[in-house]
């Protein structure tokens, strides 16, 4: 039988999932009690394949959260095909959570991710908060609207119809040497022949997921001792001529962003850059993702290299930090150059600064420019941390975080950008009050 748990801190949405999942089945077989008190057990039968829904009820976010999760219930993950870790969208996960998360997924065979009580597009937008957690693929629902759920069904049972360790690893994206990288872009602007002349020189390997109702296909490509991943390189392909192709071409981006470490933003440089390319760019800026950008048709533009970089950097100055690389996929050329600049951008995307390294170019950059004060108030940065990589987030502990402006803030990341390039990342600075936890304690 294949068996699901459910996992998560109280109030998450856990029993409403529960619920849901098993609700609209006809075919309830059997209920059994868990072993602690509020272990809910549910057996059903979809498409002829028998699924047990177990919910842990018993993870409380007061004390010590070691100590509450009983040894049976990290137990149960291990013993279930597939563990959901549900969390609470509107709340970013606690370090706690966060641990909590990282024990479980360990012990499951395949870990997802499910965000409850995304009700709209805003709280939809805040969701890269989640990525951070390492975990694809993420499933945004609401329980309460009834939204997403469909998705995350059929995903489940996609993976119970199949039951073999070895299909569920491709799915399970934990490969953390694999960098996963997006292509994505507005139609005919040369993704599909980009990843033709990056997967054709290099023996790439095809691996499908069958059974999802979108069938992604990702190419791997090994490369320089790493391994890089194109994912949902079917959408690329699949070049469909219906109308509404704009607002497919957005669908399919944000689905993979949430699957991709980099995103190659290809441009086509013989043509003006429009709103769909803005638009494209600005999800994948806010997915806080590596960005590359490549002006491609090179040879059918009437601009040089240099003026085309021009273009784009006086176009698109939300991504002053993206390198650009101008190409040709039909003459190939610098297209083989693109390999290398995905390395030198996820070595910065997951780089993490010692932390006395880090404080010594703040207290320097405090030297060359005080902070202005607040309110009559001296506002004092104590110290800093990354506490994060991918993208790297670094708190700066101060005593009045509402009263450091922007405009500073932009400052500190430039200087920090001057020290440690950090090529096509965006970096997360969280200013913090002195008493507030910090994520790394
Ligand atoms: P996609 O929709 O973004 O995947 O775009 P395609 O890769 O299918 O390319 C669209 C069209 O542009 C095809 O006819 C390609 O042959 C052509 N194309 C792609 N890149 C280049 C390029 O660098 N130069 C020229 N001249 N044509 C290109």
């Amino acid at each position: 039988m294949f068996k699901i748990t459910l996992f998560g801190y109280p109030n998450v949405g856990k029993s409403s999932l529960f619920n849901r999942l098993i609700g609209q089945k006809d075919a309830i077989i059997s209920e059994t009690s868990g072993t602690t008190r509020d272990v809910k057990r549910q057996i059903i039968e979809v498409n002829g394949v028998k699924i047990q829904i177990t919910d842990t009820g018993g993870v409380d976010s007061a004390g010590e959260i070691f100590e509450q999760v009983s040894k049976a219930s990290i137990n149960e993950a291990r013993l279930s095909d597939l563990v959901l870790f549900m969390v609470d969208g509107k709340n970013y996960p606690s370090l706690e959570e966060k641990r909590l998360f990282l024990s479980v997924a360990k012990q499951a065979k395949v870990c997802a991710l499910v965000v409850n009580k995304i009700d709209n597009s805003k709280q939809k937008q805040e969701l890269h908060e989640f990525l951070t957690l390492g975990i694809r693929p993420i499933f945004n629902i609401s329980c309460s609207h009834n939204l997403g759920i469909e998705d995350l069904e059929d995903w489940c049972y996609a993976l119970a119809k199949a039951k073999k360790p070895d299909e569920f690893e491709s799915i399970n994206l934990e490969n953390e040497n694999e960098i996963k990288v997006a292509i994505i872009g507005k139609p005919n602007v040369g993704k599909s022949s980009i990843l033709n002349a990056l997967t054709k020189t290099n023996r790439s390997v095809v691996s499908a997921i069958s059974g999802t109702t979108i069938d992604p296909v990702d190419e791997s490509i090994d490369y320089k001792n790493a391994k890089i991943k194109f994912v949902d390189t079917a959408g690329i392909r699949r070049r469909s001529k219906v109308l509404g192709l704009e607002r497919l071409a957005l669908l399919r981006t944000k689905k993979i962003l949430k699957e991709a470490h980099i995103a190659l933003l290809i441009l086509d440089s013989s043509d003006e850059f429009g709103q769909l390319d803005e638009t494209i760019a600005g999800l994948a800026s806010d997915m806080g993702l590596g960005l590359i950008i490549v002006a491609n048709k090179l040879d059918l533009s009437e601009f040089s290299a240099n003026e085309i970089e021009k273009q784009i950097r006086h176009k698109f100055k939300f991504l002053e930090y993206a390198p650009i690389i101008t190409t040709s996929a039909a003459t190939k050329k610098r297209t083989a150059k693109i390999l290398d600049l995905i390395l030198k951008v996820q070595e910065s995307y997951a780089y993490r600064i010692p932390t006395a390294r880090l404080n010594e170019l703040i207290q320097n950059a405090l030297k060359r420019h005080a902070l202005p004060s607040y309110k009559t108030k001296k506002v004092k940065i104590f110290y800093a941390t990354q506490f994060d990589v991918m993208p790297p987030r670094i708190s700066l502990v101060c005593n009045y975080p509402n009263g450091v402006h922007f405009s500073f803030v932009r400052y500190l990341k430039n200087q920090i950008r001057e020290h440690f390039e950090f090529l096509g990342t965006p970096i997360v600075l969280v200013l913090k009050n002195k008493n507030e936890r910090l994520e790394d304690d």
